[in-house]
């Protein structure tokens, strides 16, 4: 077995949900409280918001950059959402699975249908609901970072993001926000742990637990543990 195999593969954790019902603060903390996640940080075409930041919440890039980077097959997903271009870099994924990290990603349906074809042992799929499409308008309205029209449009396309709960794993529910962040966690925390995901690492932690019994039997005169 190499010392490749024996490492925990990363997850690739595809959070999505319509725009507004929360999946960005849930993903924030997340990452805040886990520090071996990674935030894979999107290309868009959209202008930026205020209190975004250029790198952190997204690398903001013109139409002729984004066709570019299709063309030279530089997405590992990519989709049209709400009128603008969004995609995931394949060598952000590379990068941070080789480098034993799991990546959160807070993408719409088109991308996680993408990357769970892609990355079917890897992917975890959570979708984020809101208690209601009245409330979820209510978070959209007052978050106030996009245009009314904007609102309508974002509002309109939930109908149809709601239909495509059944590509996921899990649900949550986020009308109480610890609540609904405290699933979302015990699911990070339960994949780390789900045998069919972790390959060869399982044996070689059957075998630590088993040469530590033998380490602490009793030897055959009796005189027990050594040490
Ligand atoms: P998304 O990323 O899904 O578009 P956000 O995380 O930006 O959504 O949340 C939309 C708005 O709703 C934000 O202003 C956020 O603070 C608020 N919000 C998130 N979760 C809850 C909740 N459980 N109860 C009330 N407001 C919430
Ligand atoms: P926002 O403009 O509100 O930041 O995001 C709009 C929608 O685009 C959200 O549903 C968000 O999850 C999705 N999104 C953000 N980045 C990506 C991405 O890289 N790929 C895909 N497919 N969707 C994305």
């Amino acid at each position: 077995m190499t010392s490749e195999e024996l490492k925990p593969r990363g997850l690739l954790i595809v959070v999505s949900s319509p725009s507004g019902a929360g999946k960005t603060t849930l993903c924030r903390r997340l990452i805040e409280e886990f520090s071996d996640i990674v935030f894979s940080v999107s290309y868009t075409t959209r202008p930026m918001r205020r209190g975004e930041e250029e790198g952190i919440d997204y690398h903001f890039i013109d139409e002729p950059t984004f066709s570019r980077m299709i063309e030279e097959g530089e997405f590992a997903e990519w989709a049209e959402v709400h009128q603008h271009r969004y995609g995931t870099t394949a060598e952000a994924v590379k990068q941070a699975l080789e480098g034993g990290r799991h990546v959160l990603f807070d993408i719409d349906y088109q991308g996680g249908r993408q990357i769970k074809a892609k990355f079917e042992k890897e992917a975890i799929l959570v979708f984020v609901l809101p208690p209601s499409l009245t409330e979820l308008e209510a978070r959209l309205r007052k978050r106030a970072t996009d245009a009314p029209e904007a609102i309508e449009r974002r509002l309109k396309k939930a109908h149809e993001e709601l239909k495509q709960y059944g590509l996921y794993q899990y649900l949550i529910v986020n009308d109480d926000l610890p609540r609904a962040y405290e699933r979302l966690r015990a699911i990070y925390l339960a994949a780390q742990c789900a045998l069919d995901r972790m390959g060869p690492v399982a044996e070689r932690l059957v075998k630590e637990a088993e040469s530590q019994a033998q380490a602490a039997l009793p030897s055959k005169d009796g005189d027990g543990p050594k040490g």
